[in-house]
């Protein structure tokens, strides 16, 4: 049975969807206002991670995941920049779903963009002060009224009036009735962006740009709607205020937030510049180091990325492929090692399929995944009960037991799968680490390959003073020379 934390009622429930087995799950998206960083990377594959566990578990999930491609922000950036506001959003949404396909996190059912449902917003607009939840002011503005609505600040347990204002940006315009009311549309000044409506030219609030779009994809009341918990208040305060007033009815059944990426246990902040991009991070790691590294979090926690953090787990995720890629070769060649790539689900639960007195520990891992998860996807248990799992597929490999371990390697694939872990193709994801190490040693394949050819040679011909001299030469660049038990040798490199 599943378990999660809803935020609404501060507590871990059962998860029960509002409409049997299909599940509407919403999670706000990024303002297109600059590149995406670790936090970002942190939420998508989070709310990606809860998807992917719910289909796992047999729901078939809608999710929407919005871009806020108008905003002060970019407004603003793209008058620093001299460019056209949606044309520099447009290149940002582009780069960003180009990093997350490399991460490897799926897209949403629907990626919905903001200005691709103005007149949606207007509507939900007008909806509102025609029922007395908001005014427009003489200024071309519109407002919530936040006294119509007694509920307002229950959701964030912030019921007092100065507790209210505390993280509401100060809003300037004129013709505000009351400082806690929020913006839900605001007139466009000189030269900016705009869109006609009935109060004048002018763009939406942020906030109601999410009640919009999951309320236009997925009805009135949402089975999930997830986020930072930096958003709590006040975004989804004001989500909930808007949703309500407009409907009469609950406007998410469960809300789900993830914690905040802290670096080196401090705020990732522009002014500390200790921000970590994600594009930086993929030019250096595959994207399942990058995963499982926010991954060995629970997500309701901050995550603390400390220095040397990445490296420590691209050993962890080299070895685990290293062992799937001898796996492969030792069951039959690169057939079962390689074809996962396509369909990694699929292909896998057939050749997964247990037999008898073989799959045990499959079984085991299977079930403790599942026990994990189902306690409110608890994804650092699952990710420590892997490291271990690989020392026991290790072992299998070590007494020969091939059939076992073939069968272990694939449920593996198959259930961390569901985490978006270990489904590259073992040659890829080993090349890439070591053209890394390589070029960081400053040598290249090439170069590595002939001294290890010489080495082998000499190590023939018993001269062994001179393999150790290109031993330790090579050794110093961080690339080792390894000799199997069986007598065999080959080069690695070294972390
Ligand atoms: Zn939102």
């Amino acid at each position: 049975m599943l378990k999660v934390y809803n935020v609404l009622n501060r507590k871990k429930e059962e998860f029960v969807p509002g409409d049997g087995g299909n599940v509407k799950m919403y999670a706000c998206g990024i303002t297109a206002s600059g590149s995406a960083h670790i936090g970002h990377a942190y939420q998508a594959i989070i709310f990606d991670v809860i998807r992917s566990y719910l289909e796992y578990s047999g729901y078939n999930v809608t999710y929407v995941r919005n871009y806020t491609d108008v905003d002060d922000k970019i407004i603003i950036k793209a008058r620093e920049l001299k460019v056209d506001p949606q044309q520099y959003a447009e290149q940002i949404m582009g780069e960003i779903d180009g990093q997350f396909r490399e991460l490897g996190v799926m897209p949403p059912t629907i990626c919905s963009r903001a200005t691709e449902c103005i007149s949606d917003m207007i509507s939900f607009i007008q909806t509102l002060i025609d029922k007395g939840f908001a005014y427009p002011t003489e200024y071309g503005d519109v407002y919530y009224k936040v006294d119509r609505f007694p509920k307002y600040g229950a959701f964030s347990n912030r019921l007092e009036g100065s507790e209210l204002l505390s993280g509401v940006r100060k809003e300037t315009e004129p013709g505000k009735l009351d400082d806690r009311d929020f913006a839900l549309w605001k007139h466009a000044g000189d030269d900016e962006i705009f869109w006609e409506s009935p109060w004048g030219k002018g763009r939406p609030g942020w906030h109601i740009e999410c009640s919009t779009m999951s309320m236009k994809y997925l009805g009135e009341t949402l089975d999930i709607h997830g986020g930072g918990k930096d958003l709590i208040f006040p975004h989804h305060e004001n989500e909930i205020a808007q949703s309500e007033a407009l409907t009469g009815k609950p406007f998410a059944r469960y809300w789900l937030h993830n914690g905040l990426v802290k670096v080196n246990g401090q705020k990732m902040s522009k002014s500390l510049g200790n921000g970590i991009l994600l594009k930086d991070l993929l030019d250096n790691y595959v994207g399942d180091v990058i995963k499982i590294t926010l991954l060995m979090n629970s997500y309701r926690s901050d995550v603390n990325i400390m220095d040397g953090i990445f490296d420590s787990n691209e050993a962890k995720i080299y070895e685990i492929y290293k062992l799937f890629d001898k796996v492969g070769t030792l069951a039959g060649g690169a057939e079962q090692a390689g074809t996962e790539h396509a369909d990694p689900g699929k292909a896998d639960a057939e050749k997964a399929v247990p037999q008898p007195g073989v799959s045990q520990l499959s079984a085991r891992i299977e079930n403790e995944f599942r026990e994990a998860m189902d306690n409110d996807f608890n994804t650092s248990l699952a990710v420590a009960n892997l490291f271990g799992y690989s020392q026991e597929l290790a072992k299998l490999v070590n007494k020969n037991l091939i059939g076992e371990a073939l069968d272990v390697m694939n449920t593996l694939k198959r259930v961390y799968g569901v985490l978006r872990l270990l489904n590259d193709r073992p040659a890829d994801v080993i090349a890439s680490i070591k053209n890394k190490h390589l070029k960081l040693a400053g040598v290249d394949k090439a170069e590595t390959d002939e001294a290890f050819e010489k080495w082998k040679i000499l190590k023939s011909e018993k001269k062994f003073d001179e393999c150790d001299i290109i031993r330790n030469d090579m050794a110093a660049k961080g690339i080792v020379f390894v000799t199997e038990r069986n007598g065999g040798s080959y080069w690695d490199v070294r972390f």
